[in-house]
């Protein structure tokens, strides 16, 4: 199936899972998980009406930027930041969805405020608190949002997610309704400086799950590139 094809179906089963939830299908945000995939698909999967693409690799994303690859639309980053990165993507994306430590949210912070610029930023939580997994605890996030308050080059706009697979899962536990949860909590609790707008969690595998336990935004690769080549 083509990009544009695939596209097309994604929109028609977030649409039906969002119904099912007796949610309107536009407050569902999908972004394009572009990684390893060339800036000319970038390009034919803009073309398809995608307006949101999520890259892992900084170095990536940036050369992918260089050659116009996102041109009109929306880009974050969704993979790990190390700090040694932050200089420069900063001002470079949309939104950086994996912020996950204090020290993390301060640097990005002093980079911004010396761009002029206010960082939008989500919170990555380990929602299943495994080991081989970045992101904070739902502890260590009321310390980021702590820290969030007074950092004035930041703007945290909500929280992201990568639950546990089902194989990492044996008990079942439903982990996007304990996100959900998280994020309804975090929203009444009142922090200056965070707005818990959106929420970000479900990808090729269990986006449909995602939207039924309330996610915001989800974000597809395979499903709308296909298989992506680790050989490259
Ligand atoms: C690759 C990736 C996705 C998309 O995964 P697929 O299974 O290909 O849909 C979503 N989020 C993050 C953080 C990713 O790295």
């Amino acid at each position: 199936m083509s990009i544009d094809e695939n596209v097309r179906e994604i929109r028609e089963r977030i649409a039906a899972a969002a119904a099912s939830a007796g949610r309107d299908p536009s407050e569902i945000t999908l972004v394009a998980a572009s990684k390893m995939n060339p800036a000319e698909k970038v390009v034919e999967a803009k073309n398809a009406g995608i307006t949101v693409f999520g890259e892992n690799k900084v170095q990536e994303l940036l050369g992918k930027k260089a050659l116009g690859a996102y041109e009109g639309a929306e880009l974050h980053l969704i993979g790990h930041l190390q700090k040694n990165k932050v200089r420069q993507i900063v001002g470079q994306c949309d939104v950086i969805q994996s912020v996950d430590s204090p020290e993390l949210l301060r640097m990005i912070s002093a980079k911004a405020e010396t761009l002029g610029i206010v960082q939008k930023i989500l919170l990555e939580v380990n929602i299943g608190g495994e080991k081989s997994k970045t992101g904070a605890t739902p502890d260590q996030v009321r310390v980021i949002l702590d820290a969030a308050q007074t950092a004035k080059g930041v703007s945290v706009e909500g929280l992201m997610a990568i639950p546990p697979s089902q194989e990492n899962n044996p008990e079942k536990i439903n982990y996007f309704a304990k996100m959900y949860q998280l994020f309804v909590d975090i929203s009444a609790e009142k922090y200056d400086n965070v707005t818990m707008r959106i929420l970000s969690m479900g990808m090729s595998a269990d986006f449909e799950d995602a939207i039924r336990e309330g996610a915001n935004m989800v974000r597809v690769g395979t499903s709308i590139f296909g298989a992506r080549n680790y050989q490259v």
